[in-house]
């Protein structure tokens, strides 16, 4: 009916289709309880590839299928509402982790966590992240959400009130994606955001497209001018690189310096420190 359409052809494809989602959503049901969510973690490096902090990135072991990306089942965790548990998983584990790297000496680490539009509108978000904070010793400062244009302009006010409480303790946001959604530039300076993330789709040709690089210098002359940072996502060439650098942007995230890798391959890069050539 969403379609608009009094009625509908009902095909054995889409039975099959409609099955296969019925699994998915009772297998995604029991995968937080049988432990089969995996966070890898990705490096953010600085100009010098320091590692500055991490990304943490769900991944889904399925006793059947193998290594699922997020792709193919955070979608259906929205709408089932799945997401709300497996997100409260997710940030306690990837909390836990940080504090645990920093007590082995990296002290200034940041874990960055993604905060799906559903975990967004949860009434007690605020008392949860704070919770979790509590439980894990993660100090506030060391964690960033990231959120998506649309998950906040979806309801501006809402999502003003719960981020001015949050950075009132001391937590920091970024936006996600950035420049592929609706932002309004108005209600964009008055979130307490603390950094853009630039879409990997405009760093993907920023050697070759002129607009891509004029799209990027703007993005990085906004953050800037609203006191904001920048990240860039996406990374996988030198030339990419260097063209990055010489913007100036300070911070990068990407396949050049590291795709994201499980707990013990990270604690692996953190030893080293500084990644690639
Ligand atoms: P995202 O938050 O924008 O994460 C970045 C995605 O880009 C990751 O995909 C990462 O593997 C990929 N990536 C990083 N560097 C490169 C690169 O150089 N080239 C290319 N082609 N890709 C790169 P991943 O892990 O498959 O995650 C996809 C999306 O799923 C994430 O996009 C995020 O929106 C969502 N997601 C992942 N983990 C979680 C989670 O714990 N909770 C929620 N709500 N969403 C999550
Ligand atoms: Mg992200
Ligand atoms: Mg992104």
């Amino acid at each position: 009916k969403e379609e608009g359409n009094a009625y509908n052809f009902y095909t054995e494809e889409m039975n099959a289709k409609a099955q296969a989602r019925m699994r998915m959503e009772t297998s995604l049901r029991r995968a937080v309880q049988n432990r089969e969510l995996v966070l890898y973690y990705q490096p953010m490096v600085d100009s010098k590839h320091r590692i500055q902090g991490m990304e943490a990135l769900l991944r889904w072991m399925h006793p059947e299928i193998g290594l699922v990306p997020p792709a193919q089942f955070i979608g259906v965790a929205e709408e089932t509402g799945a997401i709300v548990p497996i997100g409260r998983w997710v940030l306690e584990e990837a909390c836990r982790q940080a504090k645990l790297w920093q007590d082995q000496g990296f002290q200034d680490l940041y874990v960055a966590v993604n905060l799906s539009a559903r975990q967004f509108r949860q009434p007690d978000l605020v008392e949860e992240v704070l919770d979790i904070l509590e439980r894990t010793g993660l100090m506030a400062h060391h964690l960033k959400l990231e959120v998506t244009e649309s998950s906040v302009m979806d309801n501006p006010e809402d999502a003003i009130a719960k981020m001015e409480s949050l950075f009132g303790h001391g937590i920091r946001f970024s936006i996600d994606d950035f420049g592929t959604g609706y932002s309004s530039l108005s209600h964009l300076k008055r979130f307490p955001v603390d950094t853009l993330k630039i879409d990997r789709s405009f760093v993907r040709e920023s050697t070759e497209n002129q607009g891509d690089q004029e799209i990027i210098r703007t993005i990085l002359a906004m953050a800037t001018s609203l006191n904001m940072k920048a990240v860039a996502e996406g990374v996988e060439t030198r030339e990419q690189r260097d063209f990055l650098c010489k913007e100036v942007c300070r911070i990068m995230q990407g396949f050049y310096f590291g795709p994201p890798v499980p707990q013990a391959d990270f604690e692996g890069l953190l030893k080293r420190g500084v990644l690639g050539e």
